[in-house]
C-alpha cells in the first residue's frame, strides 16, 4: 500500500465528509493505493456515525474509536500502529490542513528519501494568542534539539513507515514527534511550506493551558532524552557537588571550632548553608539511585532499533521485535 492517512479527531462531525471527499479526490487522481485511518478520540457528537457511513461507501476508510478522550497523541499512536502504507501522513480533521499537499509530501518521502517531512504553516490563520507563543516555543525547541524546523507542532506531517513503527507518542508528546524520530535514529528530517486555512467548523480543542503543559513537556522530554537511561549522571553529579560543598564547609567550621576554639560557629550563615547543601546533596543522590532502579525496570531499558541484518538465522532475527509492516531488508 502506498499511503496511510491518519486523522485524529475529536468532535469534528461537520468537517469529516468534506475532508474525506477532498482526500479521495487527491489520492485517486494520483492513483495511490491508500487507506484513511480515522481515529475518533472519544467524540461526543456524531463523528463516529459519520465515520461509519463514510466507510460503508468507501472501504479505504478505516476507523478506530476510543472509549473516551485520551488526547491527540494517543490517537496518533494508535493510528501509527494500524498504518500499513509505505508513507504515512497525519492530518488534522478540521480542514485547516489541505489534502492538496499530499502528493508533494509523498514525493519527498519516496523520492528525496526523507524519513520525516513536517509541514510549515508559514502563513497561519490563527489568533495572535496562538501564533506569538508558538514562534517563541519553536525557537526554543529548535535551539535545544538542533533540528532545523520552523513549525514542530504542525498537524500535517509525512513519515516513512518504519519511523511511525519505531516511536511511541504518548501524553502530549505529539508536539515533539520530530525529536522522538531523531532520537530513534531517523535523522533525515525535512520541511515543506504548507497552506493553512482558518477553521471552518467547530472550535479549537486546545486552550491556553497548552502554554504551561507544552513547556513542562519540553523540559521532561529533554530530561528523559538526555538522562532517561542514566539518571544517576544527572542527579549523582549535582548531588556529589552539593554534598562535597556542604562537607567542605562543615569541615572548615569544625576545624575552626575544635582546633582554633572559635566561638559562635552555629550563628554563622555559612554553618546553615553547609548543612543545607549537605542534606540536598544526599537527597539528590538518593533520588538518583531510585531513578536508576526505576529505569532499570523500564520495559524499554534495552530497546534499540535494528535497521538491517546480514546472515542471521531467521529465528535469531531481531527485526521482528519491531513488528515491521514494511518489507525487511534482505541481502
Ligand atoms: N484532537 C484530538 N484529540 C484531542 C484534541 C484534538 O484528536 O483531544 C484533534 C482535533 O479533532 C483535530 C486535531 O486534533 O483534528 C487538531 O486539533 P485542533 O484543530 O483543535 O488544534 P489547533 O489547530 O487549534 O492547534
Ligand atoms: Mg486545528
Amino acid at each position: 500500500m502506498d499511503l496511510s492517512i491518519v486523522v485524529p479527531l475529536l468532535n469534528e462531525e461537520e468537517s469529516l465528509p468534506e475532508l474525506e471527499a477532498w482526500i479521495r479526490r487527491v489520492v485517486e487522481k494520483e492513483k495511490y493505493s491508500y487507506e484513511i485511518i480515522m481515529v475518533d478520540d472519544g467524540s461526543t457528537d456524531g463523528s463516529w456515525s459519520v465515520i461509519s457511513k463514510l466507510s460503508a461507501a468507501n472501504p479505504n476508510i478505516k476507523g478506530i474509536k476510543f472509549r473516551r478522550n485520551y488526547g491527540k497523541s494517543a490517537a496518533l499512536n494508535s493510528g501509527f500502529q494500524a498504518a500499513k502504507g509505505e508513507v504515512v501522513i497525519t492530518m488534522d480533521a478540521d480542514l485547516q490542513d489541505s489534502p492538496d499537499e499530499i502528493p508533494e509530501l509523498h514525493r519527498m518521502i519516496t523520492k528525496e528519501k526523507y524519513d520525516l517531512v513536517s509541514g510549515w504553516k508559514k502563513k497561519r490563520h490563527d489568533p495572535l494568542s496562538k501564533t506569538i507563543p508558538s514562534k517563541l516555543y519553536n525557537n526554543v525547541v529548535r535551539r535545544m534539539s538542533g533540528i532545523k524546523l520552523h513549525d514542530f507542532n504542525c498537524g500535517l506531517k509525512a513519515y516513512r513507515n518504519p519511523v511511525v513503527k519505531s516511536i511511541e507518542v504518548y501524553g502530549e508528546m505529539h508536539r515533539y514527534i520530530p525529536l522522538l524520530a531523531k532520537w530513534a535514529g531517523f535523522g533525515r528530517i525535512g520541511e515543506k511550506e504548507v497552506i493553512h486555512r482558518a477553521r471552518k467548523y467547530g472550535q479549537t480543542k486546545f486552550g491556553m493551558s497548552r502554554l504551561i503543559t507544552g513547556f513542562l513537556d519540553l523540559l521532561s522530554i529533554f530530561f528523559v532524552g538526555k538522562f532517561g537511561k542514566k539518571p544517576m549522571h544527572f542527579f549523582g553529579a549535582l548531588g556529589t557537588l552539593s554534598f562535597l560543598a556542604g562537607f567542605g564547609i562543615l569541615t572548615f567550621l569544625s576545624v575552626k571550632k575544635l582546633i582554633y576554639h572559635e566561638f559562635g560557629i552555629a550563628e554563622r550563615p555559612l554553618f546553615f548553608f553547609g548543612i543545607l547543601t549537605l542534606i540536598i546533596g544526599t537527597q539528590l543522590f538518593v533520588t538518583g539511585f531510585l531513578a536508576e532502579l526505576v529505569s532499570r525496570n523500564g520495559a524499554d531499558r534495552n530497546k534499540y532499533l535494528i535497521e538491517e541484518e546480514i546472515n542471521l538465522h531467521p529465528e535469531a532475527s531481531l527485526l521482528d521485535s519491531l513488528k515491521p509492516t514494511y518489507p525487511k531488508v534482505k541481502r
